[in-house]
């Protein structure tokens, strides 16, 4: 008896880093080719077409299409409400608003815009580190420069 199938293999044809749209952050892609084989017992000896191509994460092994590997992490755009929180968490967390406001600014957003949401965020009380000229939160205790602790807002 002849026994004979199809196989799939995989094969990996180029390994680099990329933005995994799962992970969120730069992660290890292996690049794989997958072609469809016709075996004879077992052995893969003609190829039958071509599957096409994938782009697998090292880390979380979810694949994707080829195409992943020309996305950037800004062409995924946060919502307005992920930016807002994301603001709020780095203040309260002790980043200096003039920080946050510079990455806001990078990101495209008008500084306008960007100090309103700071404002939106943490309201209108702030403390300032007199030594690195920064900006805080007012519930925030300690310049995360220079790790002076912040004088008391005084009204
Ligand atoms: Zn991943
Ligand atoms: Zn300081």
């Amino acid at each position: 008896m002849i026994i004979f199938g199809t196989r799939n293999r995989f094969k990996t044809i180029g390994t680099g880093q990329f933005y995994c749209p799962h992970c969120q952050t730069q992660r290890t892609y292996e690049r794989k080719q997958a072609k469809r084989y016709f075996t004879l017992y077992f052995v893969p000896l003609i190829p039958m077409g071509d599957l096409g191509e994938y782009v697998e994460c090292q880390t979380c092994h979810r694949t994707f299409q080829a195409d992943v590997l020309t996305m950037k992490p800004t062409s995924k755009p946060l919502s307005a409400v992920e930016l807002l929180n994301s603001v709020k968490t780095r203040l309260l967390a002790g980043d200096p608003i003039e920080y946050v406001v510079r990455d806001l600014t990078a990101a495209g957003i008008e500084r306008d815009v960007a100090t309103s949401l700071v404002s939106s965020s943490i309201g209108s009380s702030r403390k300032l580190c007199k030594n690195c000229n920064l900006s805080y939160a007012s519930d925030v205790t300690v310049c995360k420069e220079c790790n002076q602790p912040l004088p008391e807002i005084h009204k």
